[in-house]
């Protein structure tokens, strides 16, 4: 393929990626948009392969197969509510990948057209060096990541003293390290640049407790795509440098929405090492509290008597599977004549836009999906308040009590409903850790029991 014919392909490609990303902005168009994401891959996949300087194709093919096969095969059996954890297991490739690519290009110059060893041009190095940093401290960061989501290891941040200055050191030192290297070209300070990247990597991540973990794996997803695009620099792919810079900035702007949506700095989120062990009150003592329970039958009837109710979807859904019965119950209520609809949280469920695929699955109308903002006024005038395996983001120690984890990120205001029926199995605490005081409130119902099964209650109930 000619350059012209293949530079023209890769702009085809990276329109295809900005339409992907325009339509994944909606849940009415995310279907169309994965559909251009996918044909724009599959251009840029053909026009490099069609590369003059692509040899033979034997490895190229047995790594296709190989990733391809652990791709689909992780695609096909992972639970939705495990799939943050593989989003950062998978970064954590996209990581490796540059820091080998960089690798190759650094000490065989030549097959890049980048020189001869130790005489490589100093633009390249400088690609090259930042490109093996960034994508080091993805592949390390990535796997803390994915071990405190999958509860490898504990979801507290790990913190000791002097641990930012020590970061900032190691920091200040890594520059100083691309700096030499890229006027030395030695290969023990290219091996010294990943071996610290990797420790930043790790020491970075650590002190992040779980509840910010959702922040961490879209800043991930950012220096992922900043990874390679500083590769795609090194190997001269407008295709790589285009799709890096769209990941790089397309997940650094979702860091920045999510911090917002918890009402934090980045860097208090980088630097705070929040969510930890419980910062509620004393959960044992709750545990004595006197708490005003109900099945299935008493919620149908307060729901039935209702003129609106506005449903509070959390993880615990997720993990039920209870968007269809959840559905169902709301069909049966519109066709009473009570409005439903649905509030959702920013960081509802274990991954950004989690709830609204989940509804979107269940077939719930969209015009029925309101965000925080649109429709956290609307509490005070709502009949019920219907949480479903939601905690955190209805805990209103987050506007209350300086002290808790949470502190400071806004909440859906479903106390403010003249009564508030909470679907979980327990008094258990939420993802944060932090005890939820609404269990004990006088308006409060608890409907303990799994979220699918009581829905399937309740739906035959109003039946
Ligand atoms: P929470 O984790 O606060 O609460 C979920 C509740 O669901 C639990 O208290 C649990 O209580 C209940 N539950 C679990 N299984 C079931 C079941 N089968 N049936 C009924 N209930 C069940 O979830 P929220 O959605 O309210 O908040 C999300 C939290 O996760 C936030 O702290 C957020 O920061 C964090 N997070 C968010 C991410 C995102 O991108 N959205 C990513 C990672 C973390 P019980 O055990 O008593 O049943």
């Amino acid at each position: 393929m000619s350059e012209n014919l293949s530079a023209f392909a890769y702009l085809i490609a990276s329109i295809c990626f900005i339409m992907a990303l325009r339509g994944l902005s909606s849940p009415d168009t995310a279907r169309a948009g994965n559909v251009y994401g996918v044909v724009g891959m599959v251009i840029a996949v053909v026009t490099t392969l069609a590369a003059p300087g692509v040899l033979s194709f034997s490895m190229i093919i047995l790594g296709v197969l190989i990733g391809g096969t652990i791709g689909t095969v992780a695609a096909l059996k992972i639970q939705m509510t495990a799939l943050p954890q593989l989003v950062a297991a998978f970064h954590s490739l996209v990581g490796l990948a540059a820091v080998f690519v960089a690798a190759a290009a650094f000490f065989q110059p030549s097959a890049y057209g980048l020189g001869s060893y130790g005489q490589i041009p100093a633009t390249s190095l400088i690609e090259m060096s930042i490109g093996t940093a960034i994508g080091a401290v993805t592949f390390t960061g990535s796997i803390i990541a994915f071990g405190k989501l999958q509860g490898i290891m504990s979801g507290a941040p790990i913190v000791f003293s002097g641990q930012h200055p020590l970061n900032a050191l190691l920091g200040i030192l890594l520059v100083v390290l691309v700096v030499w290297m890229c006027m030395d070209q030695g290969p023990g300070l290219f091996w010294m640049i990943v071996l610290l990247s990797l420790a930043i990597g790790i020491l970075i991540i650590i002190p992040i407790g779980g509840a910010d973990m959702p922040v961490v794996v879209s800043m991930l997803n950012s220096y992922s795509g900043w990874a390679a695009c500083g590769i795609g620099f090194t190997l001269g792919n407008t295709a790589l440098i285009i799709t890096g810079a769209l990941v790089g900035s397309s997940g650094a702007i979702l860091s920045y929405i999510m911090c917002k949506g918890m009402n934090r700095s980045f860097f208090n989120v980088i630097l705070g090492g929040f969510g930890g062990e419980s910062a509620g009150p004393d959960a044992a003592a709750m545990q004595d509290r006197n708490v005003r329970t109900g099945s299935a039958d008493d919620a149908a009837f307060i729901m039935k008597n209702a003129g609106s109710v506005i449903i509070v979807p959390g993880y615990g859904m997720a993990v039920a599977q209870a968007q269809h019965a959840l559905r169902e119950m709301a069909d049966l209520l519109k066709a009473e004549g009570i409005s439903v609809r649905y509030a959702i949280h920013p960081v509802a469920g274990r991954m950004p836009g989690h709830m609204n695929v989940l509804l979107a699955e269940a077939n719930v109308p969209y015009d029925e999906v309101k965000e925080l903002e649109e429709i956290n006024r609307d509490f005070a005038g709502a009949d019920v308040a219907f949480v479903i395996g939601a905690n955190d983001v209805t805990n209103p120690a987050a506007k209350t009590d300086p002290q808790s984890a949470i502190y400071g990120m806004p909440i859906l205001d479903v106390e403010k409903a003249s009564t508030v029926l909470f679907v979980k199995r327990s008094l258990g605490s939420g993802y944060a850790g932090v005890e939820n005081e609404l269990f004990f409130r006088d308006n409060t119902m608890m409907l303990f029991g799994d979220a699918k099964a009581m829905c399937e209650n309740v739906v035959k109930a109003l039946e």
